[in-house]
């Protein structure tokens, strides 16, 4: 499905300066449900100052995106989250906001709750009595879900339409005037 690779000289560094250290690789991808997507890393040599995003080259309208994980096969439905894409498991409170510094990255469900795993683990590390008992429950419910014991919801929204889930079963909607305004109150 690959479709082209590229990589680019980037000149200056816009963190350290240094010259002919920087570049941007890119990868340009087909995915089925979803269409062209366009992977990239910018990378420094000399700072190592890395970032990785997705971007959809198609059409890119504010789309939600709604899949239900209700088996242990479902943790391998493909998941695109670009830096601008929020995703939310309602059950879990959990909500992974986006920023510029966030990044994207092409996963599948398993991958996301990996990554949310790992983010809990270290924002309980420091926190308080109260705060580590409700993470760690969260991180209970995650083993749950991910062994196919709990059902959770997975939502996953984008003013860009740069993010999705990408499955046949999955139900998708544009966003409303309202959830657009909220989320790009967030970037
Ligand atoms: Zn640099």
């Amino acid at each position: 499905m690959l479709k082209r690779e590229f990589v680019l000289p980037g000149g200056c560094c816009p963190i350290c300066g240094a010259k002919d250290a920087f570049q941007v690789k890119g990868k340009i991808d087909n995915i089925p449900y979803f269409g062209e997507t366009m992977e990239t890393l910018v990378s420094c040599s000399n700072c190592k100052f890395k970032h990785a995003d997705v971007m959809h080259l198609e059409k890119q309208e504010p789309m939600r995106y709604e899949f239900y994980i209700s088996s242990e096969k479902d943790l391998m439905v493909r998941v695109v989250k670009s830096s601008t894409g929020v995703i939310k498991i309602p059950e879990l409170g959990v909500t992974v906001k986006p920023g510029s510094w966030s990044g994207g990255y092409i996963s599948n469900i398993e991958g996301v709750i990996d990554r949310i795993e790992k983010a809990i683990e270290v924002a309980i590390e420091k926190a308080n009595s109260i705060k580590r008992r409700r993470g760690e429950t969260k991180l209970k419910k995650l083993e749950a879900i991910r062994g196919g014991k709990e059902k959770a919801k997975i939502i996953v929204m984008d003013p860009f339409g740069h993010s999705a889930i990408v499955d046949e079963r999955v139900k998708k909607r544009e966003l409303t005037k309202k959830e657009l305004a909220g989320l790009k109150a967030e970037l």
